[in-house]
C-alpha cells in the first residue's frame, strides 16, 4: 500500500489501542459448542449467541451434511437468477408458520435484511423512529435509506411519542430490537404499537436475539406479547439461537413481493448454499419438537443471575439470557476477560462503538447447553477475578 495511506492506518490503529478499543480474532479450532477449543485448550463459551446449543446439533449437521451430498455446496448466483432453491421455499412456509404471519423472505444475514427492508420502505421525505441502543445494522440501514432518522431514548414510549407527535404528515417507521443485543432488555413494544397505531406508523421489530428464546412457541417478541396484529415488520436471523447463518423477514405477502422486487440486498447477491438453508429447516424442527431445551435454558438463567448479582456485580436491567456485567473502563473490561480466559471461562469483552463510551462491560450469553457444574465454574472464576481486580 502507498506510504502516506499506510500511515494514516497505523495512526489511527495506535490510537485504538490507547483507547482500549482494539479488537483481535481468536482462533477457535473444531465446533462452536458450550465448550470450544482455543490453541489447543478447552475453555467454557459464555460468548456466543448459540443460545440452544443448535450450532452444533446432530439433527443439523446431519441434515447439512446430506444436503451437500445431493445438492452440492454453492447456490450459483442470486435467488432471481439461477433459481430458487426448494429448499428456501420449505423453510419459508416453515418460518412464516413459526412466526404466524402470511409470509417470510429469506435474506443472507441480519444485517443484510435490516439494511434489505428499511431502504425499500423508507426514503427521502419519510421519517424513521429508533431506539438509541439498536443494532448497528439498523443504524445503517437507516443512514442508506436517506429518510430522516429521529433517534428515541432507550425503550422509552414517551419519549417516542413526544418525537412523533413533532412530525406530522408523512410516512413513518418505528424500528427496534425486540432483545437489545447488549442489555438484554426487552422493548415494549405493546406501548410501541399502541404508538404506531395511534399515529398510523409502521412499527418493525429485530428479532435477532428472541427468536428461539422468547414466547410460548419461541418464535419471539411478538409472541411474547400477543401482539402478532400489531407488528408490522418482523426481522429474525438464524444466525443466533437456531444456530445456522441468514435472516429472514415476517409480514404479510405485498411485503414479501415488494422486498423480493426491490430491496437491493436481496437482489444483488449470491442465494445462500443449500446446506445453509437445510440446517436452518432441522433448527425449525428441532425447537417445534423439544420446548425442553428452551426451558433448559431459562433454568440456567434462574440460576445464574442472582448469583452473579449476589457477587456485588453490576448488571443492566436484563431479562433474557444475556447477563452484561458493567465494568466501564475499557483496559479494565479487557484484562477482565484476559484473567477470565485463563481460568478457562471465555467471556467476552464488549466496549464502543458497540456500547455507549463508559459502559464498557463483559457480554455473559448463557447457554441451554451449560452444565450446573459450568455455571459454578464461572460464577467462581468471576468472584476470584472480580476480587483481584477491585471489582467486587
Ligand atoms: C446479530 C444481529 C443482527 C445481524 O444479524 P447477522 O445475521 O449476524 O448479520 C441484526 N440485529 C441484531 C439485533 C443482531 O443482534
Amino acid at each position: 500500500m502507498k506510504e502516506e495511506y499506510l500511515r494514516s492506518i497505523q495512526l489511527k490503529l495506535h490510537d485504538l489501542r490507547q483507547k482500549g478499543f482494539y479488537r483481535i480474532l481468536r482462533a477457535v479450532e473444531g465446533e462452536q459448542s458450550h465448550r470450544v477449543k482455543v490453541q489447543g485448550r478447552e475453555v467454557i463459551q459464555f460468548s456466543s449467541n448459540n443460545y440452544l446449543g443448535l450450532a452444533s446439533h446432530p439433527r443439523l449437521k446431519e441434515k447439512a451434511v446430506k444436503i451437500v451430498e445431493e445438492y452440492g455446496c454453492g447456490s450459483g448466483a442470486s435467488r432471481l437468477v439461477s433459481g430458487n432453491l426448494n429448499l428456501y421455499e420449505q423453510l419459508e412456509v416453515k418460518l412464516a408458520r413459526f412466526k404466524n404471519t402470511p409470509s417470510a423472505l429469506v435474506f443472507n444475514s441480519g444485517y443484510m435484511a435490516n439494511l434489505g427492508v428499511i431502504t425499500s420502505l423508507m426514503q427521502e421525505e419519510d421519517v424513521i423512529f429508533s431506539d438509541e441502543l439498536n443494532h448497528a445494522s439498523i443504524i445503517d440501514a437507516c443512514r442508506m435509506s436517506r429518510a430522516e432518522v429521529v433517534i428515541f431514548r432507550h425503550r422509552d414510549a414517551e419519549s417516542l411519542e413526544g418525537l412523533m407527535k413533532t412530525k406530522k404528515g408523512c410516512r413513518k417507521l418505528i424500528v427496534t430490537d425486540g432483545v437489545f443485543s447488549m442489555e438484554g432488555d426487552i422493548a415494549p413494544l405493546p406501548d410501541f404499537a399502541r404508538i404506531a397505531e395511534q399515529y398510523s406508523a409502521l412499527l418493525m421489530v429485530d428479532d435477532a436475539h428472541a427468536t428461539g428464546i422468547l414466547g410460548k412457541r419461541g418464535s419471539g417478541t411478538v409472541e411474547h406479547f400477543g401482539l402478532e396484529r400489531s407488528v408490522d415488520i418482523q426481522m429474525g436471523t438464524l444466525s443466533k439461537a437456531l444456530g445456522g447463518f441468514g435472516a429472514y423477514i415476517a409480514g404479510d405477502d405485498e411485503l414479501r413481493d415488494y422486498l423480493i422486487n426491490t430491496a437491493r440486498s436481496f437482489i444483488f447477491t449470491t442465494a445462500l448454499p443449500p446446506a445453509v438453508l437445510a440446517s436452518s429447516i432441522a433448527a425449525l424442527e428441532v425447537i417445534e419438537e423439544n420446548p425442553g431445551l428452551r426451558e433448559r435454558l431459562w433454568e440456567n438463567v434462574r440460576f445464574f443471575k442472582p448469583r452473579v448479582q449476589a457477587l456485588g456485580f453490576r448488571i443492566t436491567r436484563t431479562e433474557t439470557p444475556i447477563i452484561p456485567v458493567i465494568i466501564g473502563d475499557p483496559h479494565l473490561t479487557v484484562q477482565m476477560a484476559k484473567m477470565l480466559f485463563d481460568e478457562g471461562v471465555w467471556m467476552q469483552a464488549i466496549r464502543p462503538p458497540a456500547v455507549p463510551e463508559g459502559t464498557s462491560r463483559l457480554r455473559i450469553a448463557l447457554m441451554a447447553t451449560h452444565t450446573t457444574e459450568e455455571l459454578e465454574i464461572a460464577l467462581h472464576a468471576l468472584e476470584k477475578v472480580g476480587k483481584k481486580l477491585g471489582i467486587i
